[in-house]
């Protein structure tokens, strides 16, 4: 595909702050930001578990009727399926294990894929996800790979559901979190690793606002 000189791709693994750092960055930029874990929880979520044992050209028949779109700017960025802006209802941690699920399938990878790099040739993105700097955008000249320690990501993740007024349980939370990345990371398509040209920034011990410095420090540098 063409370069990709309008992306900066956000990687890592689960609960490292990802989606609301794309967000800050994205508004900081004037991009639009692209949740693709969105878009992998919603078909984990209208598709379920047994995705995986669809005849093929079944799979890709119920793919096709899925149709994203992208509008605004910056942290008003709104993606949405079939028209309907994602909700909040695929933030759990058992949405997150069925994204992790159907993300293995090489036909959902390949839809997702196509209609993420039509939304980064609409428009200029900071593009959050996996397989953002390795996969999708693998020309774009600012690849961030965002890490931290499993506790302090189920941390994190704890802090997140109990804003939204779940009532979550640490340690089954970080349980679910390094099953997930295990999965993410052994798959065979698309497995979750920092592409060659990332910058890595281990976030263990920063707050929001020093992993916000230190992306906008490399974005500087590879602008
Ligand atoms: O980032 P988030 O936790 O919302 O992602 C949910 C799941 O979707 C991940 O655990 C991963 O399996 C899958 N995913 C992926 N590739 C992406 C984004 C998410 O495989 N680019």
């Amino acid at each position: 595909m063409p370069g990709n000189h309008r992306i900066v791709t956000l990687d890592g693994p689960a609960g490292v702050g990802k989606t609301t750092l794309a967000k800050q960055v994205a508004e900081a930029l004037g991009m639009a930001y692209l949740d693709t874990g969105a878009m992998y929880r919603i078909l984990g979520w209208k598709l379920g578990p047994d995705a995986a044992t669809l005849p093929e050209p079944e799979l890709e028949q119920r793919l096709a009727a899925f149709r994203f779109s992208l509008s605004g700017s910056g942290a008003h960025s709104v993606l949405s399926v079939n028209g309907e802006p994602v909700g909040q209802e695929i933030r759990t941690e058992e949405v997150g294990m069925l994204a992790s699920i159907v993300g293995k399938l090489p036909a959902v990878r390949t839809a997702l894929k196509t209609a993420q790099q039509a939304m980064g040739a609409a428009t200029p993105l900071v593009a959050e996800g996996r397989d953002m700097g390795t996969v999708v955008f693998p020309a774009a000249p600012c690849k961030i790979f965002l890490d931290a320690t499993p506790e302090e990501r189920a941390r994190r993740r704890f802090d997140q559901l109990a804003g939204m007024g779940h009532s979550p349980d640490l340690a089954e939370l970080t349980t679910q979190i390094a099953q997930r990345d295990e999965q993410d990371r052994n798959r065979t398509i698309a497995p979750l690793r920092p592409a060659e040209d990332a910058i890595i920034i281990d976030t263990t011990t920063l707050d929001i606002d020093g992993v916000f410095q230190a992306i906008m420090a490399a974005v500087e540098s590879c602008r």
